[in-house]
């Protein structure tokens, strides 16, 4: 009989592994992929719909393209996993496996920063769609970008926010007009790249962008309209809020106890949680690595490396290396890139690349290739 796969949730982490598993093995695997979605966005592409630079139309990927030997894909609810039973539960039907991967992402808990709920966020692709149509309004004024926790996705994605934001002002002749602040948990833009972190804080004060380091948002008083920061309890005046709210693990993860500290711990070599038979891979999961999409990815293959070895009987694969490379947009058209390496020494390292004409072409090269793979396209 097939090895019974099942993998929950098709964002980066579970397209990747329903694919390497259905080009090494084909129909020797029975692969179910589960997501309540209809469609695959990438995060990126917020930020692009939310600055009006493309539709929702034009980057939604639906998953009824996901067609491939041994790969079946059920648009379905998570309400309870077992890890132990290897048993799933939807709104649909049951599920069981003899191989469980877990890739629900991150949820957004919008409910831990009071007054959030009344602003605006771009980490949703409703919140995105949501500025498309209000930033457009925006008459000028205070501008605050604030990140309400760590950890949060792509570390650099507020941060392109910012540089974004400043050239749609600009456009729209309206930056005289406006004070940006953009504040931040970590100390610097992206911690473990001291040079992209340097290139990223002077584009900021060439910008006039006034940079906040070290201080989440805490709170916001939408009647008074400030922003109160964690770190020194200050306080930032709004007249436009664009928020990263705090993250968690969707709460079907958390009610099924496999959770500790809020995520799920996996073995950083091989992502196996202490349930036998059940892997977690990508923003789920604590790995010691950023949440992004490129190390949701590198995972998947991991685990994918390790179930074609056990169906075709050969030697493990090598264990998960952290490493990973994401594109940055500085703004005016421009895209640099940091890769980074989490687990290969004793602290995590990034070597920088400056924005180019060349890492325009590979950042779109990364989305084509990814949709060519996963969805035929
Ligand atoms: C603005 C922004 C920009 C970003 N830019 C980049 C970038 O440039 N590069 C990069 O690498 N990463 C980027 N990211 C981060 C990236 O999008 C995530 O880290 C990545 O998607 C994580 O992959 P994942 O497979 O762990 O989870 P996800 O891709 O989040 O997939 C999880 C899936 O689980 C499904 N799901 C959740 N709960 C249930 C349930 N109960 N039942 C059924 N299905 C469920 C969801 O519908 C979703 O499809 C960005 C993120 C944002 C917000």
């Amino acid at each position: 009989m097939a090895l019974r796969v099942l993998v929950l949730g098709a964002g980066f982490g579970g397209l990747e592994l329903c694919t390497t598993l259905s080009d090494a093995l084909g129909d020797e695997v029975e692969v179910t992929l589960v997501d309540k979605a209809d469609a695959f966005v990438f995060g990126y592409s917020k930020l692009d719909v939310m600055f009006g630079r493309t539709t929702l139309d034009a980057v939604r990927l639906p998953y009824r393209d996901v067609v491939k030997p041994g790969v079946r894909f059920v648009q379905e609810t998570i309400v309870a996993i077992d890890p132990e039973a290897r048993r799933v539960e939807t709104d649909a039907t049951v599920h069981e496996a003899d191989v469980l991967v877990v890739a629900l992402g991150a949820d957004y808990d919008f409910d831990a920063t009071l007054g959030l709920a009344e602003a605006d966020e771009f980490y949703s692709v409703e919140g995105a769609m949501r500025l498309s149509e209000t930033l457009p309004e925006f008459a000028g004024g205070r501008v605050v970008i604030g990140v309400c926790g760590a950890p949060f996705k792509c570390p650099p994605a507020p941060s392109e926010c910012a540089l974004l934001l400043h050239d749609q002002l600009t456009a729209r002749g309206l930056r005289d007009d406006c004070e940006l602040t953009f504040a931040i948990p970590f100390d610097t833009p992206v911690p473990p790249s001291p040079d992209t972190s340097a290139a990223l804080v002077e584009a900021f004060a060439a910008r006039e962008i006034r940079f906040v380091p070290g201080n989440p948002v805490a709170s916001l008083d939408p009647a008074r309209k400030v922003a109160v920061l964690a770190g020194d309890g200050g306080e930032l005046p709004y007249d436009l809020f664009l928020g990263v709210p705090k993250h968690r693990a969707p709460d079907v993860v958390i009610t099924s106890g496999m959770t500790v500290d809020g995520y799920i711990p996996v073995d950083s070599a091989t992502l196996a949680t202490r349930y036998p038979g059940v892997y977690a891979v990508g923003d789920v999961a604590t790995v010691g690595v950023p949440k992004a999409g490129v190390f949701a990815e590198g995972a998947a293959r991991v685990v994918a490396e390790q179930l074609i070895a056990r169906v075709r009987g050969a030697d493990d694969a090598d264990g998960y290396a952290g490493r990973g490379s994401c594109y940055i947009e500085f703004g005016a058209g421009r895209v640099g890139r940091v890769d980074v390496d989490f687990l290969g020494g004793p602290r995590p390292t990034g070597t920088f690349q400056a924005p180019s004409d060349a890492l325009v072409a590979e950042k779109v090269e990364f989305g084509a290739s990814r949709r060519a793979r996963w969805f035929g396209r």
